[in-house]
C-alpha cells in the first residue's frame, strides 16, 4: 500500500485489530471473510480457522433460526444494533454479546455483505442478574424470623440459579456444624446427596469444604474438582462410587459470618450444569452469605430480647409476689397504729405521719399491683371477672368519693355528672381503670378543676374524665398507652408508665375503647367507651368542692 489512502487503510487495519470487540466480516451467504484478534480472543477459533467457514459455526442450535433472520434484515438495507444473544466459542461454551451489524455495499452501492461487531456482555449481564438475585435473597431472608425456614426458601431460590447444588450448615449450641437444608432443583438428587451425608457424615477435621471455611472464616473455592480429588478422598468404593454419581464439577464454601462470629457455612456446588465458578462467582455468594449473617444475627437479637422480656416478666411476677406479703402485714399494723393513736391521747399526734406511711403502703401496694399487672398481661392472663349488672354510676361515685381528700390536697374540686348505667363487667377492673384515670388528673392536672362524666349512647356507657392540666402533644397521644411510655420527666411527676397500658388492656378485654383528647397546656379528656351497657334516662348532677 501506498500513499494516503493505503496508510488510511493501514491505520484502519490497525484499528480493527486492536479493538476489544469482535470484528467480522461476512458475505450475503454467511461465510466469514474478515476475522480480528478480538473475535479470536471471543470465539477462541484464530483468523486462519474461522475465514471462509460460516458464521453459522458460532450460533447455538437454540437460536439456529436468527442467522437467517440477520441476512433477510441485510439484504432489505437495514442493520441490526445492539441485538443482545448467545454464541457459542470453540470450546462449546456459551457467550452473552451484543451484536451490532451493518450492511457492506461495493461502490455501485449494491449489498455486499456486512460486518459484525460482537461485544461480550457476559460480566454486564451477570451484574444485572446478581443484583436481581441478591434484591430477590434480601426480600426472601426478611419474610420471617424463623431463621431456618428463611434459609431454606434462600437455597432453593439459589438453584439453578447460580449452582445445581445449594447447602447450609449451621453451627449447634456446641459449637458443631449440623445441615440446615441441601437443595437441588431435582429432588431425586436430593436424596442422592442426603444418603451420602447419612452414610459418610462430613469430617469436621477436613482441610477442605465447608468444615475448613467454618474452621478459618475463610472462603474456599474450587474451579474444577479433579477426578484425583474424588478417589483420594472416597472412604470406600461405595463412597467413591456416590461421589462420582453427583457428578461434581466445581464447589465453593462461604462462610456465613458478621464480624468474627461465624454461623455456618454457605456451599455452592455446580454439576451438570458444567459451570466452572470464578472469581465474580465467588464474590455474588460472598453477599448472599453477608446477607445470610445479617438476617440471622437480626433474629437472634430478636430472639434474645423476647428471651429478655420473658425473663423480665417472670422476674416481675415473682418479686411481686414476694412484696405484695410484707406490704400486706405493713399496711394492716399501720392501720392498727392508726386506730391507737386516734385513740389515745398521749400518741394522737402520730395520726398525722401514720396516716401519710399509710397512704405511702397504699401507693407502694399500687405500684406493686402495676408490675404483677404487666407480667399477667404480657403472659395473656388477664382474665375478667364479670358480673351481670353492675351498677357503672355507683363505681365511679365510689371511686371519686376515694379521691375526695387528695383533690382538696392538691387545691381542686370534682365534678360528677353521671346518668345511671348497668351493664355485664368485672368491677375490680373497671375500678383499677377509673383509678388510673382520675389519679393522672390529678397528678397532672395542676390542682386545677376535674370533671367526670358517665353517658350513654347506644348500647355503651362513655365515661370521660377532664382536666385542665399540663395536657399531652400530639405526638405522644399514641405512644402514652404502650408499655413504660410516659411523656413527662420522671424528675417531676413519678410513675411507671404502666397505668394507661394497663388500663388500656382492661378496656380492651370489655371490647371497648380508650382514647385522648388534648392540648398541650390546656388539659386533657380521656375517654373510655365500654360496650353492653343498659342506661337508664335519670341524670344526676353531683359535685364535690374542696
Ligand atoms: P404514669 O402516670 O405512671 O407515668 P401512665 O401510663 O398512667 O403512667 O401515663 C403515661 C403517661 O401519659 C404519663 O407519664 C404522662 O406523660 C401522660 N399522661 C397520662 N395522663 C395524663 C393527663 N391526664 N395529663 C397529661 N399527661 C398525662
Amino acid at each position: 500500500m501506498s500513499g494516503p489512502a493505503g496508510r488510511d487503510l493501514a491505520y484502519l487495519a490497525a484499528i480493527v485489530d486492536s479493538s476489544d470487540d469482535a470484528i467480522i466480516g461476512k458475505t450475503l451467504d454467511s461465510t466469514i471473510v474478515s476475522w480480528n484478534r478480538g473475535a479470536e480472543r471471543l470465539f477462541g477459533y484464530s483468523a486462519s480457522e474461522a475465514v471462509g467457514r460460516s458464521m453459522r459455526i458460532l450460533v447455538p442450535e437454540d437460536r439456529s433460526g436468527e442467522e437467517d433472520e440477520i441476512i433477510a434484515r441485510l439484504r432489505r438495507g437495514e442493520s441490526v444494533e445492539h441485538f443482545e444473544t448467545i454464541r457459542t466459542r470453540r470450546d462449546g461454551a456459551r457467550i452473552d454479546l451484543s451484536l451490532t451489524i451493518s450492511p457492506i455495499r461495493d461502490e455501485a452501492g449494491r449489498i455486499i455483505g456486512a460486518s459484525h461487531i460482537a461485544r461480550d456482555i457476559t460480566e454486564k449481564k451477570r451484574a444485572t442478574e446478581a443484583l436481581r438475585l441478591l434484591a430477590l435473597v434480601g426480600a426472601v431472608l426478611n419474610e420471617s424470623l424463623d431463621f431456618e425456614r428463611t434459609l431454606a426458601s434462600l437455597a432453593n431460590i439459589l438453584v439453578p440459579v447460580i449452582a445445581d447444588w445449594c447447602a447450609i450448615d449451621l453451627a449447634n449450641a456446641a459449637g458443631d456444624l449440623r445441615p440446615i437444608v441441601v437443595a437441588h432443583s431435582n429432588p431425586a438428587r436430593v436424596e442422592l446427596a442426603a444418603e451420602l451425608r447419612r452414610r459418610y457424615p462430613p469430617d469436621p477435621a477436613a482441610s477442605r469444604g465447608a468444615a475448613e471455611a467454618f474452621r478459618t472464616g475463610e472462603a474456599q473455592m474450587m474451579e474444577e474438582i479433579p477426578p484425583g480429588l474424588i478417589e483420594s478422598s472416597a472412604r470406600d468404593e461405595e463412597h467413591r462410587r456416590l461421589m462420582v454419581q453427583l457428578g461434581l464439577v466445581s464447589y465453593m464454601c462461604v462462610p456465613i459470618a458478621v464480624r468474627d462470629r461465624v454461623f455456618g457455612v454457605l456451599t455452592l456446588v455446580s454439576a451438570e450444569s458444567g459451570r466452572r465458578f470464578g472469581p465474580s462467582d465467588l464474590n455474588l455468594a460472598r453477599q448472599i452469605a453477608n446477607l445470610a449473617a445479617s438476617a440471622i444475627e437480626n433474629s437472634m437479637s430478636y430472639r434474645e430480647a423476647k428471651k429478655a422480656v420473658q425473663i423480665r416478666d417472670d422476674f416481675l411476677s415473682v418479686a411481686g409476689h414476694e412484696l405484695r406479703t410484707p406490704l400486706n402485714t405493713a399496711r394492716l399494723l399501720v392501720q392498727l397504729l392508726g386506730r391507737r393513736a386516734r385513740e389515745d391521747e398521749r400518741i394522737r399526734g402520730l395520726s398525722e405521719p401514720i396516716e401519710r406511711i399509710d397512704r405511702a403502703i397504699d401507693r407502694l401496694a399500687d405500684l406493686v399491683d402495676e408490675l404483677l399487672d404487666v407480667s399477667r398481661i404480657s403472659a395473656g392472663h388477664l382474665d375478667l371477672a364479670e358480673e351481670d349488672d353492675v351498677a357503672l354510676d355507683a363505681l365511679v361515685r365510689d371511686v371519686a368519693g376515694r379521691f375526695e381528700e387528695e383533690v382538696a390536697r392538691a387545691g381542686g374540686s370534682l365534678e360528677l355528672r353521671v346518668v345511671s348505667i348497668r351493664g355485664c363487667w368485672d368491677p375490680r377492673r373497671l375500678d383499677q381503670v377509673l383509678t388510673n384515670l382520675l389519679s393522672n388528673a390529678i397528678k397532672y392536672g395542676e390542682g386545677r378543676p376535674i370533671e367526670i362524666e358517665l353517658a350513654g349512647s347506644g348500647d355503651c356507657a362513655v365515661l370521660r374524665i377532664r382536666d385542665h392540666g399540663i395536657g399531652i402533644a400530639a405526638k405522644d397521644r399514641a405512644r402514652i398507652f404502650e408499655r413504660f411510655e410516659r411523656a413527662v420527666s420522671g424528675r417531676n411527676y413519678g410513675g411507671l408508665g404502666l397505668g394507661l397500658w394497663i388500663s388500656k388492656k382492661i378496656v380492651e378485654a370489655h371490647r371497648g375503647t380508650i382514647q385522648v383528647e388534648s392540648e398541650p397546656g390546656r388539659g386533657a379528656t380521656f375517654i373510655v367507651t365500654l360496650p353492653g351497657a343498659q342506661v337508664s334516662c335519670l341524670e344526676k348532677k353531683e359535685a364535690w368542692k374542696a
